[in-house]
């Protein structure tokens, strides 16, 4: 196969015949890579066909940051202003999942919805950078659902429980490694292949280089970090055996199906 070196690479991780290993996609194959994205790597002269790999989230980040409220159709339809500043909360890294696993829904939970999101990963550690400058320490982009138990949510009064089961953070398949984000680029959310989200990145209330310079005002970014950008229009429920799919241009599609957890 031919490689298209003008393309960014896309950075995976994944499991076959019992180990795991970085890699780079393309087409439907994944190069072994030597090291990781975040530091010195080459891509091996070794490949493994998508069929016999288990795709895992491309990093473990240190914390997953979130951003609520970040398109003005999401925060008309939960009922709430237009923030005046990027509102930021943090999702537990322990609800991770990869493209294809499945997301376990508790019954006493609730409703519980998708939410799908454009994810950031930090490259280099920063602290008070300006909006200027925030986009030259991101390592790439990634599709995310901030899975949420919306009944939980509303009744805690704050969204650590709701945001943070096992399971509710699916994050890949891929990090495609690049500072930005095509202008047009959207998101499309499917709901058993039917389409429930679509929206431009260009239509985000705070931009990515917003959200960096924001955040790293009160803390340290570091390398691996993931924030998830918000989530457009059309956030709703979702059910045991229903398959969610998140959609970015240039990046690819992350889809789990969700189960019932007994
Ligand atoms: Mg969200």
């Amino acid at each position: 196969m031919i490689r298209d070196i003008a393309a960014p690479l896309k950075f995976c991780r994944f499991m076959a015949d019992g180990k795991i290993y970085n890699g780079a996609l393309h087409g439907n194959m994944a190069d072994l890579i030597e090291g990781d994205f975040l530091g010195e790597f080459s891509i091996l002269r070794m490949s493994y066909p998508l069929e016999r790999v288990k795709l895992l989230p491309p990093i473990t980040p240190a914390k997953i940051w979130c951003v609520g409220r970040n398109y003005a159709g999401h925060a008309g339809e939960l009922d709430h202003e237009i923030p005046k500043e990027p509102l930021i909360f943090i999702k537990a890294t322990s609800a991770l999942a990869g493209g294809g696993d499945p997301v376990r829904i508790p019954e006493w939970a609730g409703r519980v919805d998708y939410e799908g999101e454009l994810a950031v990963v930090i490259g280099k550690r920063c602290r008070k950078v300006s909006e200027k400058d925030a986009l030259s320490y991101v390592a790439g982009y990634s599709c995310f659902n901030d899975v949420t138990a919306r009944d939980l949510q509303n009744l805690d009064g704050q969204w650590t429980r709701s945001k943070s089961f096992d399971t509710f953070a699916p994050f890949g398949p891929v990090v495609v490694l690049s500072n930005t984000m095509p202008a047009d680029a959207a998101l499309t959310t499917r709901l058993n292949g039917s389409a429930v989200q679509r929206d431009k990145f260009s239509n985000m209330i705070f931009s990515v280089a917003r959200i960096i310079s924001h955040i790293s005002m009160f803390a340290t970014l570091e390398p691996g970090d993931v924030i998830a950008t918000g989530t457009p229009e059309g956030a709703g429920r979702v059910r045991p055996g229903d398959r969610v799919e998140i959609e970015i241009d240039g990046i690819g599609t992350l889809s789990n199906p969700f189960i019932s957890d007994h």
